[in-house]
């Protein structure tokens, strides 16, 4: 008998919770309640394909077409809740009987795939025995709440099992029904239970790293915008000097983090920490670590140093180097767009700052006026420098000329005021005032038609 250690959770939180299901079904609960009471639960195929439970004779029944219903659905009660219990390969998948029939089919077209990922990523061919609950948002969020979980609603699937001999034990997964992402959210915790002796931000990197590529096999739309969205969330930490080191990783406290932010920050990095070492080192590395960390339980950074043969500080600092070096060619126009989207604010601010002279000039003393227009022309001539410096390309190409066209017309007007030239200067400031207008509608188009992964990063405070 091998040690058994303590239970261990594991979270996923979602990026975008969306509640797309109406509360529609409760009569058909209802119904399944009625023949529990009366002793006739042990097979609920002919209540799931909406058979009444005393029959009519007809004439001439009319054919139905009918979803398919496995032979083996069950009903089971666990701590006093009703759920459809289906053997699955070795798991048992617990269903609350109003998730819908394609909810339950995508869970278990998951459940394959992900066995199969894991297999060839992993090399984990089996799973333990699992309890595979798929719950409504409310009773998951309860869930949630009694495994000490402290913000229920950031989840969209947890985990929690005990280890004995690097393997899960008494393993279950819980789901949120409701939650985007089924298929990630489901491949996620399931790989908590193949790699359960992971350090836990080695455990969340390698759960994503199958995830996506679960996604991918069973066709989801959204693979490409989630692996956008993480790289550029990590790009950004490494820019500014945020991303988490080793050691903080390590000892990352994703039980109660920080804020939202952080622990969005630590799941994109070591994720992405887990892309780049299997990239780097060969994808074997990854069965290397989970095998290694099986036999080794050890929630320190000893067997990922042993297995990679360097230093974390060193296998890290590569990392970073990677992160910021590896910008593919949609990154870089995402990255321009931030840009031009800060000199545009710059530019807000500046064109404040003008109205607001207009208001208290004074007329009076047209030599001041003269040194002010002045001091504003240089204003926007260092903006237009900084425009033209903006390497801007694809899509963030023509709202660069725009912008920089209505930079430079703004200084020009100022040179013209300061000549005295008031109706040339009119039409200078009409001209950029347009031409502010149309950048800004161009920059917002371009935004929007990435806002599935584009979040431009806001100035770290001074
Ligand atoms: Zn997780």
């Amino acid at each position: 008998m091998g040690t058994v250690l303590p239970r261990f959770l594991r979270e996923f939180l979602s990026y975008m919770l969306l509640h797309t299901f109406p509360n529609r079904l409760l009569p058909l609960a209802l119904m399944l309640l009625t023949s529990l009471a009366t002793g006739a639960c042990q097979d609920v195929s002919d209540w799931l394909v909406g058979r009444g439970a005393t029959p009519l004779a007809t004439a001439a029944p009319t054919p139905q077409v009918q979803q398919p219903v496995a032979p083996h659905v069950s009903a089971a009660i666990k701590e006093g809740r009703l759920y459809l219990k289906e053997a699955l390969n070795g798991a048992s998948l617990l269903y609350e009987p109003w998730v819908d029939y394609p909810t339950v089919q995508q869970v278990k077209d998951t459940f394959m795939a992900t066995q199969q990922v894991q297999s060839q990523e992993l090399g984990v061919a089996e799973l333990p025995p699992i309890d595979l609950f798929v719950t409504w948002e409310s009773p998951f969020n309860l869930f949630a709440g009694q495994n000490q979980f402290q913000h229920p609603s950031w989840l969209a699937g947890f985990a929690v099992y005990g280890l004995a001999e690097g393997r899960a034990l008494d393993a279950r997964v819980y789901i949120n029904a409701q939650a985007k992402g089924l298929v990630h959210n489901t491949a996620h915790e399931l790989t908590h239970i193949a790699a359960p002796a992971l350090p836990q931000w080695l455990g969340e990197g390698v759960a994503e790293y199958v995830a996506v590529r679960v996604d991918l096999l069973i066709g989801t739309d959204e693979t490409d915008a989630r692996t956008l969205q993480a790289r550029l969330k990590v790009r950004q930490a490494a820019e500014q000097g945020r991303l988490l080191m080793p050691q903080e990783l390590d000892a990352f406290p994703w039980d109660s983090p920080p804020d939202y932010t952080t622990l969005d920050l630590a799941y994109a990095e070591g994720w992405q920490m887990v892309e780049y070492v299997a990239a780097a080192y060969g994808s074997q590395v990854l069965s290397q670590l989970v095998a290694g960390y099986a036999k080794a339980p050890d929630e320190s950074l000893a067997t990922f140093e042993t297995v990679l043969s360097r230093p974390a500080q060193e296998v890290w600092q590569a990392f970073m180097q990677h992160v910021l070096a590896n910008v593919s060619p949609a990154e870089q126009v995402g990255d321009a767009l931030c840009r031009l989207t800060s000199q545009e604010a710059a530019e807000a601010d500046l064109t404040r700052d003008w109205n607001q002279f207009l208001e208290r000039s004074n007329r009076q003393n047209p030599v001041q006026d003269t040194q002010e227009f002045l001091r504003f022309g240089q204003r926007w001539a260092q903006l237009s420098v900084d425009v033209a410096d903006t390497v801007a390309p694809g899509d963030a190409g023509p709202i660069k000329e725009t912008l920089f066209a209505s930079v430079q017309t703004m200084q020009r007007a100022m040179e013209l005021l300061a000549q005295g030239s008031a109706a040339a200067a009119n039409s200078s400031l009409s001209a950029a005032n347009q031409g502010r207008l149309l950048a800004h509608a161009q920059l917002q188009r371009a935004i929007r038609e990435r806002s599935a992964w584009l979040t431009c990063a806001a100035p770290l405070p001074p």
